[in-house]
């Protein structure tokens, strides 16, 4: 059965432990040991040292009575900032933050969410298939334990990852790609007031390049784009020499993603060169998109699982990234399941201890039904 109480108190005990991306230590170690408590056999990969972190991912395989189709359930271990002391406050049926910091429910609540489930199916002797477990590291601000795992040492069939809000049954079926860019617009610098005709202002070229950007803001229903930031010059009188910008492409469709973004970065270029300046240009395709079918199997088992837990799905398309994108670009189909985070990244973060019990119960069932087949 699930243990509202066990859970409140695993959820209260896992915020406390500070873990920001990149130094989950703590986290990694409160993971490894509740897992050994519970009989299982984790290990820690080499993703820290990897990406410059000081704890690797917490992977566990737990034998089930079938092997196929094996299960991933994934939560990651890494909180935004900020994040570091923090005070979770039970009011009723709500845990929320003194304010000051981040609940950190981001994703504790996809952590406790699957040792419960664990925990219940294992006591009561409930059969199940072959399960793994992974609680990634430095998920957010860039997915990298997750694009580091090894997954010829994880051969899931199907992914669940526990790290969405809204109702629960609520599922990310959709996810776009992503682009980021780095564009440094170059002109020459002079004196402001004696001689600014040999200079070329990399202010106005970067501004007249912006201006007319083919596309900003939302491109189309499943597209958008962002200038987010913009850096140049050293003081009033010289002609500014150089200007950076950062920006983003998004899109759920692979190829307008690489067509806006080519569109966005050739418009940077020509422009510049028109008005004599130079442009150096950085692209990084950061992680995969992902749009799952109605008819993939994948869809079919949470179907099966809404039947049996009696909770309604709720598919939708996400605009942001998660451990998901990585998944399902490595091959494996991954969804993304609500565990009823809610105001995420700000210090009004709370989480309702029902909807994480509710989580549990519709996890039971995915299980369930992925071993009934
Ligand atoms: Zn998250």
């Amino acid at each position: 059965m699930v243990d509202r109480q066990r859970l409140t108190d695993e959820f209260i005990s896992l915020v406390k432990i500070d873990s920001l991306s990149k130094q989950e230590r703590k986290m990694a170690d409160a993971l490894l040991r509740k897992l050994k408590d519970m009989g299982l056999e984790p290990y820690e990969d080499n993703t820290g040292s990897k990406i410059g972190g000081n704890a690797g991912n917490v992977i566990c395989h737990i034998k089930g009575e079938k092997a196929e189709p094996a299960l991933l359930l994934m939560a990651h271990m890494d909180t935004v900032v900020p994040g570091l002391s923090k005070n979770p406050i039970i009011d009723g049926d709500i845990i929320k933050t003194d304010g000051k910091t981040v609940l950190g429910g981001d994703d504790a609540a996809g952590v406790v969410v699957i040792l419960e489930t664990i925990k219940s199916l294992m006591e009561d002797k409930t059969p199940f298939g072959d399960i793994y477990i992974a609680f990634t590291v430095a998920e957010e601000g860039g997915l990298f334990g997750a694009a580091s795992l090894d997954l010829s040492k994880i051969p899931a069939d199907y992914a669940i990852i526990l790290d969405e809000g809204g109702e629960i049954g609520t599922v990310a079926v959709k996810a776009p790609y992503y682009n980021r860019f780095a564009v440094k617009f170059i002109g020459r610098a002079a004196h402001a007031g004696l001689e600014p005709e040999k200079g070329l202002s990399a202010i106005m070229l970067a501004s007249k390049a912006i201006a007319d950007m083919p596309h900003f803001g939302r491109i189309d229903e499943e597209s958008t784009s962002n200038i987010g930031t913009i850096q140049g010059g050293q003081v009033r009188n010289i002609v500014c020499e150089t200007c950076s910008i950062e920006g983003e492409v998004r899109s759920i469709s692979e190829e307008k993603i690489d067509r806006y973004t080519k569109e966005i970065l050739d418009h940077f270029k020509e422009t510049t060169e028109k008005l004599g300046g130079t442009v150096e240009i950085e692209l990084e395709k950061m992680y995969p998109g992902f749009n799952i079918k109605e008819t993939d199997d994948i869809i079919n088992l949470l179907k099966k699982a809404s039947t049996m837990s009696n909770i309604p799905l709720k598919f939708h398309a996400t605009g942001g990234g998660s451990d998901t994108n990585i998944i399902n670009g490595a091959g494996i189909p991954a969804v993304n399941t609500s565990v009823g985070m809610a105001n995420v990244h700000s210090t009004t973060e709370y989480i309702r201890i029902s909807d994480m019990e509710k989580a549990c119960h519709f996890l039971t069932a995915i299980i369930k039904a992925a071993y009934l087949g």
